[in-house]
């Protein structure tokens, strides 16, 4: 007790953070023998990671290793080593091993069987506790001890030093920051003097201008829509396909928040009112094949008002607000209507145009877009170019995926690798994988 060896303070291996990607670098750490402390600013180890999927812990997604790249539309190519040296199959064997059974859902999403991540976190906290990682809470790193290019440790906002032959920062991005990610990480690699990419929310649902309409639309569900977004002048930037959900502030959905990664830094560039968004709600027909098709339905429905024609293929709620869009009335005769105005309808419910003004706040995000730059830190080890003895791992990185259990398997495993490199480097040879 209170000798050097077991002192918190000198550690050999120190992390900064709690969360999967620090849990899983003190765990490497300690495996390859490295005396291990993780500081941890709230008074519970992954408070955001207890939230994920729902709460049920959407951990891992099974997609091969190229198929994963290709859902980490920010730097993906960057995590081939991570991804190799400790797989999502890899991370599912830990968790097993743990006593944690996982499952396979729909698109390749890996769940813990009991669904609950919360009790996730818990068996991690307990088998870092049983392997002898000092896991000190409430404890704010805010500096670090630099010294000839080296880093030695941190300091406390309470001036209390905490020393590191090496030093892992997995603090983490700067949305939800209730869950204690506040953007610390920046400000700490920053000091260390990293380039750190603008932070923009992610996968965040958008706002659109069209509030009335939004309001009133509010809960609609869309099962598989296309949504374009394009400039104001008609150039498209980017384009998801989906299931769209209507807010009282625009929309959400998975196409929504896929497709927020490409709304956030042009408003913040351009400023809001600058985009379009073209909502096909309709996208597995041709534009001709519905116009013939409400053509033939009018045909031979001549007295219905065209409301009743719309509904038959369009949601209540959607068919009234496409209806009042069209010229002319929405209860007029469907016989009655002319030619051009139902190609017309065809047109608009494969082109629902709407304003979009931004996203949502980067506090109700599910990740930070942007942060530590990925050109100065190393793949194979997530070591610092600049500094010795720095490691970064997680959200904290300039990495960022699409939702289905991407970004755990990102923190995962760049947590993992940050972790063996750091014992490495601290005396420690990197342990082998657990399979
Ligand atoms: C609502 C929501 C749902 C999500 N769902 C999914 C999902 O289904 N699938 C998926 O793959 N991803 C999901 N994510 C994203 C995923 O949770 C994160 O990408 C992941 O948690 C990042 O892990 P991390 O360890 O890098 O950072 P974090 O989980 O943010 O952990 C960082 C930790 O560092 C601590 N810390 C910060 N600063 C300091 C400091 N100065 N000193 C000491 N400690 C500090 C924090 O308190 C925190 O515990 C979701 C996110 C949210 C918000």
């Amino acid at each position: 007790m209170g000798g050097p060896k077991n002192n918190p303070a000198q550690a050999d291996v120190l992390v900064i953070g709690g969360g999967p990607a620090g849990m899983f670098a003190a765990a490497a750490a300690v495996m390859s023998g490295a005396k291990v402390t993780l500081l941890e600013k709230n008074d519970r180890l992954g408070r955001k990671m207890s939230i994920t999927g729902g709460g049920r812990g959407n951990l891992t997604n099974t997609a091969s290793l190229h198929d994963f790249i290709n859902n980490v539309p920010g730097n993906g190519s960057f995590l081939f080593s991570a991804l190799t040296r400790f797989s999502s199959a890899d991370c599912r064997k830990f968790f097993k091993n743990l006593g944690v059974p996982t499952k396979e859902e729909e698109c390749g999403r890996v769940f813990p069987v009991r669904e609950r991540a919360g009790e996730v976190v818990d068996t991690l906290a307990e088998y870092l506790a049983a392997s002898g990682v000092q896991v000190i809470y409430q404890v704010r790193a805010a500096g670090l001890l630099l010294a000839n290019r080296r880093c030695q440790g941190i300091i406390t906002g309470g001036r209390r030093v905490f020393s590191g032959k090496t030093v892992v920062i997995a603090t983490g991005g700067a949305s939800y920051p209730q869950t204690g990610s506040t953007g610390d990480g920046y400000l700490l690699a920053s000091q260390a003097g990293h380039q750190v990419a603008p932070r923009h929310p992610g996968l965040v649902p958008l706002c659109l201008a069209e509030q009335h309409l939004c309001r009133h639309l509010q809960g609609l569900s869309i099962t598989d829509a296309s949504l374009t977004l394009a400039t104001a002048a008609g150039k498209t930037i980017a384009a998801e396909r989906g299931d769209v959900l209507f807010t009282h502030f625009g929309i959400s959905g998975p196409a929504a928040l896929r497709l927020s990664r490409a709304v956030a830094p042009k408003t913040a560039a351009a400023g809001a009112g600058g985009l379009r968004l073209l909502m096909d709600v309709l996208p597995d027909i041709s534009e001709e094949n519905l116009a013939a098709s409400l053509l033939s339905m009018a045909a031979e429905q001549p007295r219905k008002a065209v409301i009743n024609i719309i509904k038959q293929i369009l949601p209540g709620r959607l068919a009234a607000a496409c209806a009042k869009m069209l010229q002319g009335s929405e209860h007029q005769k469907s016989g009655e209507t002319s030619k051009g105005a139902w190609r017309e309808a065809a047109r608009l419910f494969k082109n629902l145009p709407f304003t979009v003004t931004g996203t949502r706040p980067l506090a109700e995000a599910m990740i930070t877009i942007g942060g530590v730059s990925v050109r100065e830190i190393d793949p194979r080890t997530m070591a610092s170019h600049l500094v010795d003895g720095l490691y970064f791992a997680g959200e904290v990185i300039d990495v960022d995926a699409h939702t289905g259990g991407y970004n755990m398997q990102v923190a995962f495993s760049t947590g993992w690798s940050a972790g063996l490199a750091a014992a490495e480097e601290a005396g420690f040879p990197a342990a082998a994988i657990p399979r």
